[in-house]
């Protein structure tokens, strides 16, 4: 039995980004090498037309499940490397039939020769070896046009590569080619999902949280911080940024209007995630918002609570069903997580009646009476930081010198 020893990755979207293509190359390198930490053997070589892995004994099965969740990739096909004469080929490509699982009882051999120093043509290399496994692997027969297996044979200046099945994978753009922005995470189903779409498209991540002890529980918290976890799986890295909301939390209990809490609650929340975007360097918000699931999440809410920003507030869930989203919650493994049992900071000040249609000129009012700025320098202040890097959490040393 012989082990795939190479992986052959192909690029997704990127390949329609020519003027980009280096940059967006360099990115997915990173992040391929990245998600893969814990496999310090394999060995990267990024071109610029498919990027190949060199397995050096780590478990093609695994590395496979690992990058196929890599935004940017469109495709992996684990490889058999040969040496660049025929005899080779034609043993490692009887190797390969016989160590199929299932096994094909057609077949067909598709030969690339981008070496043109390979002295036999490519029509003729693929009857050699289609010869070669007729007589040597029976039952099974040539079938041209609708083989179960096609063997594909590429002989490369470096190499020859025979492989023979390829896995989809997930698609999308490499994370940090299009910028950074700050999740709103709760820990709730949907902010996580959130988060995961716009990583898909290429956007890099960080999370911000707002606790408010003693009414939020340290399991609470820790819910978010597992979520953070499962997000730098796929985000490369994650830093959270946990804001202590308890003194603003009483602070509108006492000073607003109840069925407007939320709303200004929701606004202090942006103000606070707009400062951390600036210092940051992020250019977007991402929210787990959805139109028309509970009262802030109304069009006549998100307009009034959009009015203390200009940053773009990105809600890739806006038009999901719930059930949609839940899918990928699942999918994405942070379902679970989510479904915990434990209070956020908003269910816990909710009131009975609030305010599906507020008003920007009355929520203006009611704030006038509040100077919440020193309550929020004070929240900023005292920001607890928690970063993910491979694939491990970082002691607060390590922290502080990333700051
Ligand atoms: P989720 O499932 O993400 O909690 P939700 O449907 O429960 O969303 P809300 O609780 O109204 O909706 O929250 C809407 C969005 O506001 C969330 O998706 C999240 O982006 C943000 N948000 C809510 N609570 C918090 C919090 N404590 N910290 C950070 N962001 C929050
Ligand atoms: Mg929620």
């Amino acid at each position: 039995m012989i082990e795939y020893n190479h992986i052959i990755v192909r690029y997704g979207e990127i390949t329609l980004k020519q003027r980009n293509r280096n940059t967006f190359i360099e990115q997915l390198r990173r992040n391929v090498k990245g998600a893969l930490a814990d496999f310090p053997n394999v060995k990267i070589e990024a071109r610029h037309e498919r990027m190949m892995l060199t397995l050096n004994g780590e478990n093609h099965t695994k590395v496979i499940e690992r990058i196929r969740k890599v935004f940017g990739i469109h495709s992996v096909t684990p490889a058999f490397k040969a040496k660049k004469d025929l005899q080779s080929i034609k043993d490692i490509s009887l190797e390969y039939i016989n160590q199929l699982e299932t096994k094909p009882q057609k077949f067909k051999v598709e030969t690339k020769r981008a070496d043109k120093s390979f002295p036999i043509g490519s029509e003729e290399t693929s009857r050699e070896i289609g010869a070669h496994i007729l007589i040597n692997a029976q039952p099974i027969t040539v079938d041209v046009h609708n083989p179960d297996l096609v063997l594909k044979v590429e002989i490369k200046p470096e190499a020859v590569f025979i492989s023979g099945e390829t896995f989809k994978a997930v698609g999308g753009l490499p994370v940090g080619t299009s910028g950074r922005a700050m999740l709103m995470l709760s820990g709730g189903i949907d902010s996580p999902v959130a988060g995961y779409l716009m990583m898909k498209r290429g956007v890099e991540i960080e999370s911000v949280h707002f606790e408010s002890p003693p009414f939020t529980s340290d399991k609470a918290k820790q819910k978010v911080i597992d979520l953070a976890e499962k997000l730098s799986h796929i985000n490369g890295k994650m830093v959270l940024h946990v804001v202590p909301f308890t003194e603003i939390q009483k602070t509108i209990h006492e000073k607003i209007p109840a069925n407007y809490t939320i709303t200004v609650m929701r606004r202090v929340m942006i103000k606070i995630v707009e400062r951390l975007r600036i210092k940051r360097e992020a250019m977007a918000i991402v929210t787990g918002e959805n139109l028309g699931q509970v009262a802030s999440q109304t069009i006549e809410s998100m307009f009034t609570i959009n009015e203390v920003t200009n940053t773009p507030i990105l809600r890739p869930l806006i038009s999901h069903d719930k059930s949609e989203i839940m899918d990928l919650a699942r999918e994405i493994d942070t379902y679970e997580i989510s479904i915990r049992p434990f209070e956020d900071c908003c269910t816990i000040f909710k009131p009975a009646n609030p305010k599906t249609k507020p008003i920007r000129e009355k929520v203006n009012h009611f704030e006038s009476f509040v100077d919440f700025n020193p309550l929020i320098d004070e929240a900023i202040e005292n920001i607890e930081k928690v970063i993910f890097t491979d694939r491990k959490k970082k002691e607060k040393t390590v922290i502080d010198e990333l700051f």
